[in-house]
C-alpha cells in the first residue's frame, strides 16, 4: 500500500479483526446498558478490577503461562487491579514478558492468589487468572 513502516498498533485495531470486534462487544454499553463490567473475587466477591481496564500486552489480552513446575495458567491483562494486594519482593525471574518483574498479587481481602503485578521501568500492568475472577457480585443471582 505505502513504502512507510507497519505500525504494530495500528495492527491491533484492525476492524475486520475478531479481536477488535470482541473489544467493541465488550464496550459497547448502549446495546447492553445493564451489563456487568465489574470483575470479583471468585472466593470473596471483593471488587477486584473491571473490563475497561484490559488491556493489550505483547500483542494480546489473553495469554497462557506455564511456571517452572509445568502449572499453567490463562492470565488476562489489566492496566489496574485495585482489589489486589502485592506479595513478595519484585523478581526478573522465570517472567513471562520479556523486560518486566514481577510480584504476586493477593486479593485484599481473602489472600487469594488471583494473578501478578508485572513491573517495568516504563511502566506496569497486572496479569490476573481468569478463572479466579467472575462478573457475578454474588448479590443478585
Ligand atoms: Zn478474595
Amino acid at each position: 500500500v505505502s513504502d512507510c513502516a507497519v505500525n504494530p498498533w495500528l495492527l491491533l485495531f484492525d476492524p475486520e479483526s475478531d479481536e477488535t470486534r470482541r473489544v467493541h462487544a465488550t464496550v459497547g454499553a448502549d446495546a447492553t446498558p445493564k451489563r456487568e463490567k465489574r470483575l470479583f473475587c471468585v472466593s470473596c466477591r471483593t471488587l477486584i478490577t473491571n473490563q475497561d481496564e484490559r488491556i493489550t500486552i505483547q500483542g494480546a489480552h489473553e495469554h497462557t503461562c506455564a511456571n517452572p513446575h509445568g502449572l499453567t495458567f490463562h492470565i488476562g491483562c489489566f492496566r489496574s487491579a485495585r482489589g489486589c494486594v502485592h506479595f513478595g519482593d519484585a523478581t526478573a525471574e522465570h517472567t513471562w514478558f520479556k523486560g518486566y518483574s514481577w510480584r504476586i498479587a493477593l486479593c485484599a481481602q481473602c489472600q487469594a492468589h488471583l494473578g501478578w503485578v508485572f513491573e517495568s521501568p516504563t511502566g506496569g500492568f497486572y496479569g490476573l487468572i481468569l478463572d479466579r475472577l467472575t462478573s457475578h457480585s454474588g448479590n443478585n443471582n
